[in-house]
């Protein structure tokens, strides 16, 4: 039969109570019985003693004459007749009190004989007294023994108890506590099996309901993200970009079979090594690991061609925790390649159109010419009008030259020591005439003690000059162009500052992009967007650097710092 734990509990702690109980009856039992015969041996028997032995004092007195004695020996002979106990004692004490009466009747012999009869009252009671005291030792015994059995019992039923009850509780418990400790260790195929009928049992079907409940959830979910792994290893195998992913320690993840290409390197080389190990003895990987991804494209030989790409990292965040990065290497080759052919392109056109160029403004000069024939105030006009046209496509082609220059990563740099004022008063005069014909107040400054530069004259003339003729051009009538020089922290800073309505912040950085222009502009129209790209590139490639403050209405400073 199964039993509940409850009933379990009830049965053991009842069946103790059963014995606690019994034995308590018993014990009063017994007591009870040793009292009450010892109760009889003291009370009957111990007064009839008594009072024979009054009777038998009193008989004395009697013999000696003492009439008080005859009242003492009636008075304890009523008393022995309501005390009679024994077998024989009513007949003895009867034929005392016939024996009495013939003694008050002067029959002095009857003396002895009451004598007689009250010593066999004595020996009666005194029997008595023996035998029950046998009779209490014989209950006495024999409670001892049921004292015993019930002990023996108590003991044992109190044993087996002991034994089997903490097991019945606590077997099931630790099993329990296992299954769930295996549980929280991921291993969700743990079962338990617990004998059915009681609440543990219950408890165990419960935890092998959850258990299995658990472990379909894993396989399931397992089973989706290996899918998923497989899914978007599969992309990233098939992407023609290569890709690295690292954990968080820096360690490879994966590669792609395009990085594995490029790398020269299998994936057992790479997968679950630490990145730097691996970069010691690859080049290339040294450098991704270590380029700065925002500067030049990477030029890598992958299928035997020189590629270009560009990196770009990717931060794993978990709650705002980063746990690896992905590198990621663009092929820009194509766009590269298209952009060359653009190069070359334009430079040959700007090439080409400088000769006719060049031709044209010879024509116009010969035409100025009153020799070759005197033009009219309207054709002059139109020659002038020629002139600045074929200045600015002049200006135009140069400019294009200078950039495809730059694009081919063909600047040559003349470096050599310069004074920086030769560099100012250089570009001065060269925007000098075109600053007057603008009534601009063209001011120039310099810090005290500046130091020589190391560039190239050249180009960072180019550089101001560009500064100032945007400036100029920017600047209404009667503004001002102030340009100061200073050195600062081992630099020199050129500085070009006019009074123009400047530029919004929000195209702070974009003006120096090819071809950019401030939209909405009108003066912009007739510039290219090319001179501030090319002006960045000539500063630079020289180790400087360039940029541009402004405030709304204030006009706008451009600058460019080179070490000294
Ligand atoms: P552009 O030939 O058009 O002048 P730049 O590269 O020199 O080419 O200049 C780019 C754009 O920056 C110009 O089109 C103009 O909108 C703006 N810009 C340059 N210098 C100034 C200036 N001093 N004040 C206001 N805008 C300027």
């Amino acid at each position: 039969m199964k039993l509940k734990i409850k009933s379990k509990l009830i049965l053991g702690l009842a069946s103790l109570f059963i014995v606690i109980v019994l034995m308590e009856l018993v014990s009063l039992y017994s007591i009870n019985r040793l009292a009450d015969e010892s109760k009889a041996i003291l009370k009957a028997n111990y007064e009839s003693l008594m009072f024979s032995r009054e009777m038998l004092m009193a008989l004395d007195g009697i013999n000696q004459g003492d009439s008080g004695s005859w009242l003492k020996f009636e008075q304890s002979l009523q008393s022995q007749e309501k005390n009679i106990t024994e077998k024989g004692e009513l007949e003895t004490t009867k034929s005392i009190k016939e024996k009495f009466v013939l003694l008050k009747a002067s029959d002095k012999e009857k003396i002895l004989s009451i004598r007689n009869d009250l010593y066999h009252i004595l020996e009666l009671n005194m029997n008595a007294i023996v035998r029950k005291n046998d009779e209490a030792q014989h209950t006495a015994d024999k409670s001892k023994i049921y004292l015993a059995i019930i002990g023996a019992f108590s003991f044992m039923a109190s044993f087996i108890l002991l034994l089997n009850f903490p097991g019945y509780i606590a077997n099931p418990i630790k099993e329990l506590n296992e299954g769930i400790k295996a549980i929280s260790n991921k291993n969700y195929s743990q079962r338990i099996s617990l004998k059915k009928g009681d609440e543990f049992s219950e408890l165990a079907e419960s935890f092998n309901l959850m258990a299995e409940r658990l472990d379909d959830f894993e396989n399931s979910n397992l089973a989706k993200i290996l899918f998923e792994k497989k899914r978007i290893e599969t992309i990233i195998n098939n992407m023609s970009d290569p890709i690295v992913g690292l954990d968080e320690q820096h360690n490879v993840l994966f590669v792609n079979t395009s990085a594995l290409r490029i790398f020269e390197l299998s994936e057992n080389e790479l997968i679950g090594k630490p990145a730097a190990e691996a970069a010691k003895k690859n080049d290339l990987l040294h450098t991704l690991l270590n380029s700065n991804p925002t500067v030049l494209p990477l030029k890598i030989y992958d299928n035997n061609k020189e590629c270009y790409f560009t990196k770009e990292i990717w931060q794993i965040q978990n709650e705002d925790k980063s746990i690896g990065e992905v590198i990621l290497l663009k092929n820009i080759t194509q766009y590269k390649e298209l952009d060359l052919a653009k190069t070359n392109f334009i430079a040959t056109v700007s090439h080409e159109l400088k000769t006719p160029l060049a031709s044209i403004k010879v024509s116009l000069k010969l035409l100025n010419d009153d020799r070759i024939g005197v033009l009219n105030e309207e054709q002059h006009k139109l020659v002038d009008h020629i002139k600045d046209d074929t200045q600015r496509l002049l200006k135009i082609t140069a400019e294009l030259l200078d950039l495809t220059q730059v694009e081919s990563g063909n600047i040559q740099l003349q470096k050599e020591k310069v004074d920086p004022k030769s560099i100012v008063q250089y570009a001065f005069n060269a925007l000098k005439v075109q600053a007057e014909q603008k009534k601009i107040n063209m001011s120039v400054s310099f810090d005290e003690n500046l130091p020589s530069v190391s560039c190239d004259m050249e180009k960072t003339a180019w550089v101001l000059v560009n500064f100032l003729s945007n400036a100029i051009r920017y600047t209404p009538e009667n503004g001002t162009i102030q340009i100061y020089t200073i050195y600062k922290d081992n630099e020199v800073v050129f500085s070009v500052k006019d009074s123009g309505k400047g530029i919004d912040q929000k195209h702070k950085d974009r003006i120096f992009e090819k071809f950019y222009q401030v939209p909405n502009t009108e003066t912009g129209k007739t510039g290219t967007g090319l001179g501030l790209a090319i002006s960045k590139e000539f500063i630079t490639a020289q180790g400087g650097k360039i940029w541009m403050e402004s405030a709304p209405d204030e006009g706008c400073t451009f600058s460019f710092s080179l070490t000294a």
